[in-house]
């Protein structure tokens, strides 16, 4: 009966750490055609690690990486925990910071030894403020290596850039061929610059959408095909919005709070091959039933 399989389906899933919220979700899922996949935390670890810091001339190591911990002390972005990480490591001093303010999508700026101080994506520095960042074609050399670059200044003068590199998850690549078998398109949004990426979604096989603040999240999923036939998977809270708009909202189980309560479905081993499992299991379940 059509109750018997859902059930069965849905006890089969938890078996492999898929929580699903009923059995509407397995009817919805065997109808995907495309999934939207977060970056950070989703696609990749999401515990970005600083590879390189590149002081500007006259600055050194130390004062570019202790002025970057200042302004990302009370923030917890991945990148921030990246280069507070790094600056304990290097035993740096940090000096106070106040009023730290978070730029959504884009940065942090704070007062630091009594001047402002930002920690910013290298096109935010020069669309705000008209400050080009020094070695802004160094940062491009590294965002094509797959790693994000922020640029850091005091009082508008640049102190240098701070690279961080976020592996992808193992089965990340594996989960893009599952979902090539099964005829299921795919697509990676992210907040992260074009270059970083293309670098990133090249490697893995799939689509991307750069630059995005978490409403333009929200419209790439609408764009996608409406309800029904797109489901999103994503960690964090600025993925709340999109999950829910999504047909079918899927929060990976490390994530927030906010991503599980809002998602139709949560995988709760992190394993990006539990997307084309969930499909597989909904298209056949759905196939009995019919
Ligand atoms: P994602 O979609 O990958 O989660 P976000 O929207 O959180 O990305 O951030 C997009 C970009 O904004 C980052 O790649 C970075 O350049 C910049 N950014 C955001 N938060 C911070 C921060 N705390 N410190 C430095 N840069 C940041
Ligand atoms: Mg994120």
């Amino acid at each position: 009966s059509v109750p018997a399989s859902i059930a069965s389906a849905l006890s089969s899933g938890a078996r492999r750490g898929l929580l699903l919220k009923g059995g509407a979700v397995i009817e919805a899922a065997a109808k995907v055609t495309r999934v939207a996949f977060d970056k950070t935390g989703t696609l990749t670890v999401g515990k970005p690690v600083v590879t390189d810091l590149i002081p500007a001339p006259g600055i050194d190591e130390a004062e570019l990486l202790s002025t970057a911990a200042a302004v990302e002390a009370g923030s917890s972005h991945p990148l921030a925990q990246a280069i507070l990480r790094r600056a304990a490591e290097a035993g740096v001093t940090i000096p106070a910071s106040q009023g730290a303010r978070a730029i959504v999508g884009k940065g942090v700026e704070a007062m630091v030894d009594g001047a402002p101080a930002w920690v910013s994506s290298p096109r935010h520095a020069a669309d705000s403020a008209g400050i080009e960042a020094e070695g802004t074609r160094h940062a491009a050399e590294l965002e094509a290596q797959g790693k994000t670059v922020v640029a850091v200044f005091r009082d508008r003068r640049p102190l240098g850039l701070v690279a961080m590199r976020d592996e992808p998850r193992a089965d990340a690549a594996e989960a893009m061929r599952q979902l090539k078998a099964l005829d299921v398109g795919a697509t990676m949004l992210t907040g992260d610059n074009p270059r970083t990426a293309a670098a990133i979604s090249g490697h893995l096989g799939l689509e991307f959408r750069a630059e995005m603040m978490p409403e333009d999240k929200l419209t790439a999923i609408r764009d996608m095909g409406g309800q029904g036939s797109v489901m999103m998977i994503g960690d964090g809270i600025n993925d709340a919005p999109a999950l829910k708009q999504a047909g079918i909202g899927v929060a990976m189980g490390s994530g927030t709070d906010v991503a599980l309560e809002t998602a139709d479905a949560a995988i709760l081993r992190d394993r990006v091959t539990d997307v084309p499992a969930l499909i597989r299991l909904s298209r056949r379940t759905m196939g009995n039933i019919r």
